[in-house]
């Protein structure tokens, strides 16, 4: 097996079964994201313990791509700081949009969201559960979207 075929395979596992889906009572934060050009719709739950994000749930639907980085996000920022998920969310960001090169190992599993590259409609279905996590962490409020 290549490393295509074990990424689509994480991809594949991860839609069907999301891990940690379902929600979050308040006082857990919460924010709403919605992908208007693939109907992708997801909300994030968050509860944070001082800097850090204890517990992560999210609950919604979408396309393939936008459930399972959903899920993997949900797995990789379990136990992280705030700061450490910002600086995730960078690297992420790099592999949807702009790297040819390997996934810094880091990354773990959000490596599998590597062949999203090449892809550009599909970036903001990747993209969409860090920004509405953002939302969440921030206490914003307000809906996002990628419009
Ligand atoms: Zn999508």
């Amino acid at each position: 097996m290549d490393l295509k075929e074990l990424y689509r395979d994480v991809i594949l596992d991860h839609n069907k079964r999301p891990r940690n889906f379902g929600r979050l009572e308040p006082p857990a934060h919460s924010a709403r994201g919605h992908n208007p050009l693939c109907g992708d719709q997801l909300t994030i739950y968050a509860t944070l313990d001082g800097e850090v994000v204890s517990e992560l749930r999210f609950e919604g639907s979408g396309c393939a791509i936008s459930v399972a980085s959903a899920s993997l996000m949900t797995e990789a920022v379990r136990g992280k700081t705030r700061a450490e998920i910002g600086r995730l969310f960078g690297l992420v960001h790099d592999l949807l949009t702009r790297s040819d090169a390997p996934a810094p190992a880091e990354l773990g599993k959000l490596a599998a969201l590597s062949g999203v590259h090449g892809f550009p409609a599909r970036v903001k279905c990747a993209s969409l559960c860090w920004h509405t996590l953002n939302a969440a962490l921030e206490g914003a409020g307000v809906p996002v979207s990628t419009e």
